[in-house]
């Protein structure tokens, strides 16, 4: 085992601009702005967003001699008043079985997000049928069915290379018969193969919608905090793929602080309906914009 001192928290951003001087309070002025600017811009914010952030903490205040815990506060303030909007737990509708379709590209933890959900939805008293929709992926189909047992959950699998849509129909029949509250379908994140993915989960809609008019009643997609801004182009991919209607952001546990989902809240406006911040099964919490800021700000 090492000794000595523990390791240094990694400074926030504001540790990284207060640093800088000695100076125990700081006027808010266009020096001062353009540094938080950037630093949100580094943070993955994007350059919309960062600019409406600093122009929000500017309102009433320009020129106002600030402390660094005071700009701080302010800052983690006006991230999360762009985050409150979107900050809604997974809906549950009263009509059952409430089909959740969950999408994203391969790696950014579909399979694991769709187990923990299992799990607390079981936790919470409702039955739950999980569909291993990515029929194309023997280790995806397999790593559900072993989320399934920790939850305590039936997945459904089908052969492998068999088609998805026809293994979600039989869910849907499945999940009518059982009188189950929740059917998780995975599917599969193929994206270099953009076109017949496109056509799988269009598909995958047209023949659950025969069992049910209303379903899928939700499409959550799956993006994983480490790939940054690229998280801004999967939300444009899936929309046109499928009719998102809200996401989860997994691995928040890491370095990554998950700035990107600033710009996504003040892009698209979908809610966050969890975070993802391990690898075990209770490892998903509901999405808190203070907390969320203020590990952000650091
Ligand atoms: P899928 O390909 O989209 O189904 O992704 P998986 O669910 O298989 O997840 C890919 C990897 O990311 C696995 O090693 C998971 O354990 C890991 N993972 C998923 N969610 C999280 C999370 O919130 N935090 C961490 N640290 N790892 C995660």
């Amino acid at each position: 085992p090492t000794s000595g001192p523990a390791p240094a928290a990694k400074p926030g951003l504001l540790g990284r601009i207060m640093g800088r001087t000695a100076e125990p309070r700081r006027a808010l002025d266009d020096e001062m702005l353009e540094s938080l600017e950037e630093l949100l811009i580094a943070a993955d914010m994007g350059v919309e967003t960062a600019l409406r952030v600093t122009a929000n903490m500017a309102e009433g205040r320009y020129g106002r001699m600030m402390s660094a815990s005071d700009i701080k506060d302010l800052l983690a303030t006006e991230i999360a008043r762009v985050m409150e909007p979107v900050a809604r737990p997974l809906p549950i509708y009263r009509k059952t079985p409430q089909v959740v379709l969950v999408v994203g590209v391969n790696g950014s933890g579909k399979t694991t997000t769709i187990g923990k959900l299992a799990s607390q939805f079981k936790a919470a008293g409702k039955s739950v049928v999980i569909a291993a929709g990515d029929t194309f992926r023997a280790a995806a189909v397999e790593q559900l069915q072993v989320w399934g047992q920790r939850a305590g959950v039936p997945v459904l699998t089908a052969p492998e290379g068999s088609d998805p849509a026809a293994l979600a129909f039989d869910a849907m029949g499945r999940a009518e018969a059982e009188g189950a509250d929740l059917l998780l379908i995975d599917t599969a994140g193929r994206l270099q193969n953009r076109a017949d993915l496109m056509e799988e989960l269009a598909k995958i809609v047209r023949v659950i919608r025969k069992k049910d008019p209303d379903a899928p009643h939700n499409t959550l997609l799956v993006l994983d905090a480490t790939t940054g801004q690229n998280a801004l182009n999967q939300v444009e991919i899936f929309q046109k793929m499928a009719d998102v209607t809200g996401l989860v952001m997994t691995k928040l546990d890491g370095t990554a602080k998950g700035g990107v989902l600033v710009a996504l809240a003040d892009r698209f406006g979908l809610p966050i309906h969890a975070i993802g911040v391990g690898e075990q099964i209770d490892d998903l919490q509901p999405f808190d914009p203070q907390d969320f800021a203020n590990a952000l700000v650091g």
